[in-house]
């Protein structure tokens, strides 16, 4: 019989702490988990789920403009910010509502308060003050949004945080940065009838991903009416008076503005959580240092998801959290395995991507093929909708394997989840070429791109 009030405490309830102490109850173990806001974390009350929830709403005047190509009279359409606010959060409840049953039946404790590190066994509860103690200690407290602080004028913007809660869809808004949450966010707010302003640092937004994706998505953008200014920041947003505010670049434009939103990355939760009196180390960005099995540098405590510095996305957390519950309660030791992870931007036209970019796979291996096929999907012929549709696979040229796969264009994300899983069975080229094609969709044309468009030889590119 263990001497500790737990066998396991888990700081924090969103995707990857709920899924270790659900899965760590079950197996008869005293878990407690403490959750400061709401059960569910980034990912259900204001990340993914939220954010795909609007990215709906927000395709329904391109659907309606497109219906007229197809013979039907939408006629007038009128959208109301405050219904799509209200239907959202009553489904964000509901999600919540799940997420605590489950925890409940699973017969995990949860505790409605901050919990902060007292010791390498030992975690304050801040509503009652009162520490309890656990074997082992699983920080996964997530991050949160970066708040850009030096900027003059920080305090007058909005971050995706706040994004849900709007009390009216502005009329021009004015995004920073060019990863994830800025690109979803324009498309959102774009749709949904507001003017939408997108200043990015770098030369092309959406850095990491496959080039002729990030030129097809900016391009669609902006022929959409979104307006992408690359290389060049914000300097300063004031209120002003005869509009809300004005948001300063550095190349000298100002531009007004109902709302300026940041989304220049995240940071990790480890501000005052005590890490330091339970001997766990974090790294030169905060966050919690932790090796291939979840283990922080003290033995007794592991950390997860957001709040250590691997891939940002509520799928890892959840394997994360599986791997620390296999290795630690079943006794089978297990790294989470974050090879090859597809991922999506649900920008409107979506991107879907599993595996290397070519210029990845250029850097790993002798000869890379590169397979592209660009056509405008057949459901925007009759809409008269220009927009290209890219489908890319990467090839090892001597394996043969598909070692990446890249998609722009309607349903990217559902494509994504299914050429990864091919990409990590490592099937390749020829198991394309020898599997029938699904006709007529788009995505047929993954297995009917029969040449390479061109090779990469020793990095350098060379006609097929
Ligand atoms: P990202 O890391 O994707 O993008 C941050 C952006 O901010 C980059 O364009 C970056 O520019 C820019 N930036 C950073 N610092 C500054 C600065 N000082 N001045 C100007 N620009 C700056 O972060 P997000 O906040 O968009 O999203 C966070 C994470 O959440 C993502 O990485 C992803 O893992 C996850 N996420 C996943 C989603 C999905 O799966 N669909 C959706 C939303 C989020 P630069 O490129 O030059 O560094």
């Amino acid at each position: 019989m263990s001497h500790y009030d737990y066998d396991l405490f888990v700081m924090g309830g969103g995707s990857g702490g709920v899924r270790a102490a659900r899965r760590t109850a079950a197996l008869g173990r005293k878990v407690a988990i403490a959750e400061e806001f709401r059960m569910g974390g980034t990912c259900v009350i204001r990340g993914c789920v939220p954010k795909k929830l609007l990215v709906y709403a927000s395709k329904f005047s391109e659907e309606f403009e497109d219906a007229a190509g197809y013979g039907w009279s939408v006629g007038e359409t009128r959208f109301d910010w405050a219904t799509l606010i209200a239907a959202k959060d009553a489904e964000i409840q509901r999600l919540e509502d799940i997420y605590t049953r489950n925890l409940e039946k699973a017969g995990a404790e949860i505790l409605k308060t901050r919990a902060v590190l007292e010791g390498p066994h030992a975690v304050r509860l801040l509503e009652t003050d009162t520490v309890v103690t656990a074997e082992r200690i699983l920080i996964a407290v997530g991050g949160r949004a970066n708040p850009f602080a030096d900027m003059p004028g920080a305090e007058h913007c909005i971050t995706s945080n706040e994004a849900f809660h709007l009390k009216r869809l502005p009329e021009r808004i004015v995004i920073l940065g060019g990863g994830y949450i800025a690109v979803e966010f324009a498309n959102i707010f774009h749709g949904l009838g507001a003017h939408v302003t997108l200043v990015y640092r770098g030369k092309k937004i959406l850095a990491g991903f496959d080039d002729d994706l990030r030129d097809g998505v900016s391009a669609a953008m902006q022929r959409k009416g979104i307006d992408i200014r690359c290389e060049d920041t914000l300097v300063e947003v004031r209120q002003k008076a005869d509009c809300r505010f004005e948001a300063v670049l550095k190349g000298g434009d100002r531009l007004d503005a109902d709302e300026v939103m940041l989304a220049v990355g995240r940071k990790p939760n480890t501000e005052d959580l005590g890490c330091e009196k339970a001997g766990v180390t974090l790294d030169h960005l905060g966050a919690i240092e932790v090796d291939d099995y979840s283990r922080t540098s003290a033995p007794s405590v592991w950390a997860l998801g957001d709040v250590t510095n691997r891939l940002q996305l509520t799928p890892v957390a959840i394997h994360e959290a599986m791997c620390f519950v296999d290795t630690e309660f079943l006794g089978k030791p297990t790294k989470p395995d974050l090879e090859t992870v597809p991922t999506a931007v649900f920008s409107q036209p979506e991107i879907g991507t599993t595996g290397l970019t070519e210029c990845e796979a250029g850097e790993r291996f002798r000869t890379v093929e590169v397979y592209t096929a660009r056509f405008r999907p057949m459901r925007n012929i009759l809409a008269g909708r220009d927009e290209q549709m890219i489908t890319k696979l990467v090839v090892d040229g001597e394996s043969r394997k598909v070692v990446g796969a890249h998609i722009l264009g309607p349903d990217a994300g559902e494509l994504a989840q299914v050429l990864g899983i091919c990409v990590k069975a490592g099937l390749t080229k020829d198991d394309f070429d020898r599997t029938m094609a699904l006709h007529p969709t788009a995505a047929e044309e993954l297995v009917t791109m029969y040449t390479p468009s061109y090779i990469l030889r020793d990095g350098a590119v060379e006609d097929a």
